[in-house]
This record gives C-alpha cells, sequence and structure tokens, in this order.
C-alpha cells in the first residue's frame, strides 16, 4: 500500500526522531517557548549542552522571568548571542504577566514572537493545528514542491498543504527533524527520505531555493579602552539597540596612539558587521560621563558582550605577565 506523505514522514519520525529532547518531553509552554527562541538562531548542540537548564533553573517559571531585572536575564544570555532574543523574552514576559496565552493568536501578540515560533509553540504545547515555518522547514518545501523563489507568503500555503492537522506535534517535530538530520543544506540525503516520493526537488535538490546573493559583511575598526582608576575599570551599560543593556568598556573609532598600553587586537563577527578593534590600558583621567567603577573581580556579575569578554582575557593575559 502506498503511504501518503504524511504517513511516510510520520513513519520514519517513530524510528529516527530526536524523541528525548528536553523540550519534546515537557508539555509546559514556557519551556518550549524558552527553546524555540533559543534555537533560533543556534545549533541544538550548544543550547543543550550550555544554556537550557542554567537558565531554567535560575528562572523556573515565566514568572520569574517578568519579576527578574532585564540584567540578570541578559547574562544568563551571555554567550548565545543575539541579546534581542533576550530582550524581547523579558519584554514579553512582563507583556503577559507571566502567563503565555494558550494559543496562536495571542502569542503573536508577544514582543519577538513571529507566526513560526508562535505556531510551534502552540502546537507542541496546545496541540493547535498549525504548521512551522522555520528555516529547515523551508529549504524542506522549497526542494519538495521545487520552488525557486524565496517567497515567505507562498511558502506559507505550501507548509499548509504539507501539512498534517491531526498531528501537529509529531509532524512539526518530524519536518525539523528531517531538516536537520535528512534533508541537510549541502548533502541532502534524498535516498533515505520519507518523502522522497513525492518530492519534485529530488533530481536537483541544491537548485532549490535559488542561491541568496552573498554580501560581504563590513568591517569595522575600533579601539576599544579600559580606563584603570587604582584597580578599578571603567564601564557603561549600553543604551543603543545594539547590544541594548550589556556592559561594555569605552570605544572609539580612533587610534589611541601614545596615551595607553596596548594590550592585542580582538575580531568578533557580528551578524551585520565584523569588528577589528585593538585594546589599550589606559590610566590617564577619565571623566566620560554615565559610567561606573568596577574591580577585575567583579567582571563575572556583569553581563558583557563576547568582545569585551576578549578584552578582558587580554587584560589578564597582560597583568599575568607582568607578575
Ligand atoms: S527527497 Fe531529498 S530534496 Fe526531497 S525532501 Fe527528501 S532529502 Fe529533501
Amino acid at each position: 500500500m502506498k503511504l501518503t506523505p504524511q504517513a511516510s514522514l510520520l513513519n520514519w519520525y517513530k524510528i529516527h526522531g530526536r524523541h528525548d529532547l528536553p523540550w519534546r518531553t515537557t508539555g509546559d509552554p514556557y519551556k518550549i517557548y524558552v527553546s524555540e527562541i533559543m534555537l533560533q538562531q543556534t545549533q541544538v548542540k550548544t543550547v543543550l549542552e550550555r544554556f537550557y537548564f542554567p537558565f531554567l533553573e535560575a528562572f523556573p517559571t515565566l514568572q520569574d522571568v517578568a519579576e527578574a531585572e532585564l540584567d540578570d536575564v541578559l547574562k544568563l544570555w551571555e554567550g548565545l548571542g543575539y541579546y534581542t532574543r533576550a530582550r524581547n523574552l523579558h519584554h514579553a514576559a512582563r507583556q503577559c504577566g507571566g502567563i503565555l496565552p494558550n494559543n496562536a493568536e495571542g502569542l503573536m501578540k508577544l514582543k519577538g514572537i513571529g507566526r513560526s515560533t508562535a505556531h510551534a509553540v502552540a502546537s507542541f504545547a496546545y496541540r493547535e493545528p498549525l504548521p512551522i515555518l522555520d528555516a529547515n522547514v523551508k529549504r524542506i518545501l522549497h526542494r519538495y514542491f521545487a520552488l525557486i523563489e524565496r517567497e515567505e507568503k507562498k511558502l506559507w500555503r505550501y507548509a499548509y498543504e504539507l501539512f498534517d492537522p491531526s498531528h501537529p506535534f509529531e509532524y512539526n517535530q518530524a519536518m525539523m527533524d528531517l531538516g536537520a538530520m535528512v534533508c541537510l543544506g549541502k548533502n541532502p540525503l534524498c535516498g533515505s527520505c520519507p518523502l522522497e516520493a513525492g518530492c519534485r526537488g529530488k533530481t536537483a535538490p541544491l537548485s532549490y531555493p535559488e542561491a541568496k546573493i552573498k554580501k560581504t559583511k563590513p568591517v569595522r575598526r575600533r579601539s576599544i579602552i579600559l580606563h584603570r582608576r587604582g584597580s578599578r575599570y571603567a564601564l557603561y551599560q549600553r543604551t543603543s539597540r545594539f547590544l541594548h543593556g550589556l556592559w561594555g568598556f569605552f570605544e572609539t573609532d580612533s587610534p589611541l596612539g601614545e596615551n595607553g598600553t596596548f594590550l592585542g587586537h580582538i575580531t568578533q563577527h557580528y551578524s551585520h558587521f565584523t569588528l577589528e578593534a585593538d585594546v589599550y590600558l589606559c590610566e590617564e583621567a577619565f571623566t566620560e560621563e554615565g559610567y561606573e567603577w568596577f574591580g577585575a573581580d567583579e567582571f563575572s556579575t556583569l553581563s558583557m558582550s563576547r568582545a569585551d569578554h576578549k578584552a578582558v582575557a587580554l587584560l589578564r593575559y597582560n597583568l599575568g605577565k607582568k607578575e
């Protein structure tokens, strides 16, 4: 008997799916929501090994997130990057008073929750019959329906066409796993794919969708200056949109010249630019407003960007050389 693509996919999921992922063995919408947000730009392995459990230990409920200071939420997010996710999570927690809406429509009204994330949380926690459209699912749909153009609106229509509304949880999880394990970006394993029979793109899967035009990332050259007074260092809490809420050292576009001690050079890749920065230690008078002074032993209590952490590592290395 010929199986429908949905039945074939669900059979495959039963055998090969990653059933033991902690956010799949819970019905708690908050935990599912946290996992969805963390997984948006980060791999499962990283989230699982370093971020998911410590975050839930610090904030066991969404109510705890709502009551926490943004600083404390950012601290737990440190190293995950894309901090807007953490700020939105904190904002959303307060927006809904620590209780998530129990359907996708309500979820979508919260800051930082887009349609696919809302569908994921609603289908996993409440079994709402809605498909998801994350990066993996997009790739599968493009190939399965042989769609060249990247058109989100059209893709949603195809997402509904292939969807199995009687098994929203299993179907969506199966699609995520298929994208992560079989319909891979560079080397799709069509011979082992449960959707192979109906896949229109299987003879040339890499042609779907059309390649993105790669933009070269701009490079920003800056100096990071660790101003020191006695044994304390000047840091400010960022209020700009980029890295908002994270603590950082003074930065400038101009080279420091003779006024400081060169500690080393750092490179940090962000999604929209690469930072190339020389790091200096400076003990001259520093009168810039908005800065607070911290001992080196307090750095670990502050939420800081990776670039600033690298600057701290250079400082410690150079101080170590002197001792
Ligand atoms: S047959 Fe190949 S291209 Fe089609 S969905 Fe499966 S892995 Fe992807």
